[in-house]
């Protein structure tokens, strides 16, 4: 090993490290990255005069973009040390084992996969926010926080610094990422939470679990866990654990179910319980020596990239995409991967002919995370910004200061087969693949939606083409005749409406009975509707008044193609109408099901107390717990699960 060697490899974990930090971006898998950093690590031991001030095994990364001199923290925020396997676990218990001289009771709690955040009260109320940042200095997130419901939660006497994660849940995720605009649940809670304007911020939904408080009496941490849960704070669960079995079977039983968890976790996090021993180990510059972080495995391939081309769709958006040498990941082999969109890809900087690491986002779709810098040559090429629509040849633009590329062509190929291709996919009308409607296209049968109830007229001359017969093309026609049936929310957001995705079409119809209906609402009727804001509102009502639109819609009605939504399951004799419901605690079933019956009976669900809450229901009405005692305090009436299904009319 020589000495550019270790500055090359201190370079590049810099370059990893600030692209995760500042720009949400993996360039390396996490496990690459730390396999890296020992290296770092072990070189650094045996040269100690090669050490660089600015290497990462020196300071914890950086989200910092701008610094403040008045965002130091009271004490530094550190990072975890990673492990990835039983074996690492085993070795660090038997070394606490060792140095505390007994059996150590450890903590192992989720390791939330959102943005750590340090958050100041006063008399409960919030005075300072500040991310991680470097570590010693964070970014000044205060104005957002405040706004948080979380944190308003809290109990009105509380002073002090409480720690915690910032993280978006996977539902409210899936409500803003309907068109898979962002990677992942992280980095959009990194965006909002560091998002300049209050009014925007407001609009997405963020959560704060708490699990770390300054300067309680308690002795252990789990009882400042409880303690942090009882003040208000959201916290995750945890699991006391008093031997190394115990551990091991905590950290497993996390792993299997940290699918079905609301929120994302990326690991598990063990911290020995007894606060007197933290102080006793302390720490290295970077991490706590009385904690680490179980990181979850999660599969990662290296493949090579065969072709980016770029794709156009029904909005006329230049995509790129990556043709792969097929590798088998996960269950499945993947032999393509979306970039995103053009910035992704000069921020990633793949090239043709590179080595990529895969990874499957949400276990499903498969995406780049990094480039393989170790196997760049020159034979790796750069991929150019088209100019020209990849299949109608107009010129691009762009929209306003957005770095996306638009085909505004209305007559484009590419953008009418993904436009017809959404809407027999959203419809599920079988038999259609992109193939089918790219060669009727070409064949002059579908131009627009509506043609596809039209091929019926040209039966005669279909059932002759090329690899069809007249079985299929039977099928075919009977599978679109049958889309008329179709209640109305799929077939709002079968249109492609730019603003209206699946949800949001759901959360429209569940107010209102038919497309027409939903055609003659104003601004203010549609900002009324729960889950859609101002913006939102105006952007969806200029939309709808679009002539295109109105057409498009009047052509399917006159075509019998229905247009009233599902008829609500109403329980007729239920009570819940108007009202409002917290649920909270163990039921015998999941609270889910019953959140189902009261909004389909006309009630709405809550996730905290306040004052117009109309019931707090929960089985233990007598408990201390935060949301009880607010209950109390505002005079919302606590009812049973039992109530709950009288008022429901269930049994
Ligand atoms: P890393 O981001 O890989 O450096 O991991 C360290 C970070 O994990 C900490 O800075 C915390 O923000 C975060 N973290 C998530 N869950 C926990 C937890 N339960 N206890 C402590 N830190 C946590
Ligand atoms: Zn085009």
């Amino acid at each position: 090993m020589d000495r550019n060697t270790y500055n090359k490899l201190i370079d590049d974990l810099i370059k990893y490290s600030e692209s995760y930090y500042k720009y949400n971006i993996s360039l390396i898998s996490d496990e690459q990255f730390d396999m890296m950093l020992k290296q770092a690590e072990k070189i650094e031991e045996e040269n100690p005069s090669w050490v660089r001030l600015d290497s990462p095994t020196q300071t914890p990364g950086s989200d910092l973009v701008s610094s403040d001199e008045g965002n130091v923290h009271a004490r530094p925020m550190l990072s975890l040390e990673n492990t990835y396997n039983e074996e690492d676990v085993t070795k660090w218990y038997k070394k606490m084992e060792e140095l505390t001289g007994e059996n150590p009771e450890v903590v192992v709690e989720y390791k939330f996969d959102g943005n750590s955040a340090g958050i100041r009260f006063s008399h409960g109320k919030v005075v300072k926010a500040l991310t991680r940042g470097n570590g010693l200095v964070g970014e000044n997130i205060t104005n957002n926080v405040l706004a948080m419901e979380d944190v308003s939660n809290v109990k009105s006497t509380f002073n002090g610094e409480c720690r915690g994660e910032i993280i978006m849940s996977k539902e409210e995720f899936a409500r803003l990422n309907v068109d898979g605009k962002y990677a992942n649940a992280r980095n959009l809670a990194s965006g909002t939470i560091k998002l300049l304007d209050v009014n925007e911020f407001k609009k997405r939904k963020l959560w704060f679990y708490a699990y770390w408080l300054e300067g309680s009496k308690n002795l252990k941490h789990s009882q400042d866990i409880d303690l942090l849960r009882e003040m208000g704070f959201r916290t995750g669960k945890y699991y006391l654990c008093h031997n190394l079995e115990e551990l091991l079977a905590a950290i497993k039983e996390i792993g299997d179910n940290r699918n079905n968890l609301e929120i994302e976790i990326d690991g598990a996090v063990m911290k020995l319980n007894e606060k007197r021993y933290w102080e006793m180990l302390g720490s290295t510059a970077k991490f706590p020596r009385y904690a680490k972080a179980y990181k979850y495995h999660q599969e990662v391939a290296e493949t090579k990239v065969l072709s980016i081309d770029f794709q156009v769709g029904r909005s006329g958006k230049i995509t790129p995409v990556a043709t792969l040498n097929p590798v088998f990941i996960d269950g499945s082999t993947v032999s393509r991967a979306t970039l995103n969109n053009i910035e992704f890809l000069k921020q990633i900087d793949v090239r043709v002919n590179d080595t990529v690491y895969i990874q499957k986002a949400a276990a499903i779709i498969p995406q780049i995370i990094g480039v393989n810098l170790n196997l760049r040559n020159e034979d790796c090429l750069e991929v150019v910004s088209p100019t020209t629509c990849p299949d109608c040849g107009s010129i691009l633009v762009k929209e306003g200061d957005k770095v996306d590329l638009f085909c505004k062509n209305e007559f484009c190929p590419g953008r009418i087969v993904d436009k017809i291709s959404y809407y027999t996919h959203v419809l599920e009308i079988d038999g259609f693949g992109d193939e089918i409607i790219e060669r009727f296209h070409y064949l002059n049968y579908l131009n627009k939606v509506v043609d596809l109830y039209y091929l019926k007229d040209k039966r005669h001359e279909l059932v002759l083409l090329d690899r069809f017969g007249e079985k299929s093309i039977d099928k075919l026609l009977f599978n679109i005749e049958e889309s008329k049936k179709v209640p109305a929310e799929k077939l709002l957001a079968a249109l492609g409406i730019k603003g209206i995705g699946i949800k949001m079409a759901k959360i429209i119809m569940e107010k209102h009975q038919t497309i027409d209906e939903v055609m003659n609402l104003s601004i203010e009727e549609l900002s009324s509707i729960d889950g859609i804001g101002d913006i939102k509102a105006s952007e969806v009502y200029l939309e709808l008044a679009k002539e295109e639109t109105r057409a498009l819609i009047q052509n399917l009605k006159e075509l019998g193609v229905n247009m009233v939504a599902t008829k609500k399951e109403v329980n007729d004799n239920a009570d819940v109408a108007g009202l409002s419901f917290c649920i909270t605690g163990a039921l015998s079933l999941p609270r889910k099901e019953y959140e189902l019956l009261i909004e389909k009976n006309g009630g709405k669900n809550v996730s905290g107390v306040t004052s117009k809450t109309s019931y707090l229901v929960t089985n233990d009405t007598t408990s201390g717990s935060s949301k009880n005692k607010k209950a109390q305090q505002l005079g919302v009436k606590i009812i049973s699960e039992e109530e709950l299904r009288q008022l429901l009319k269930m049994d």
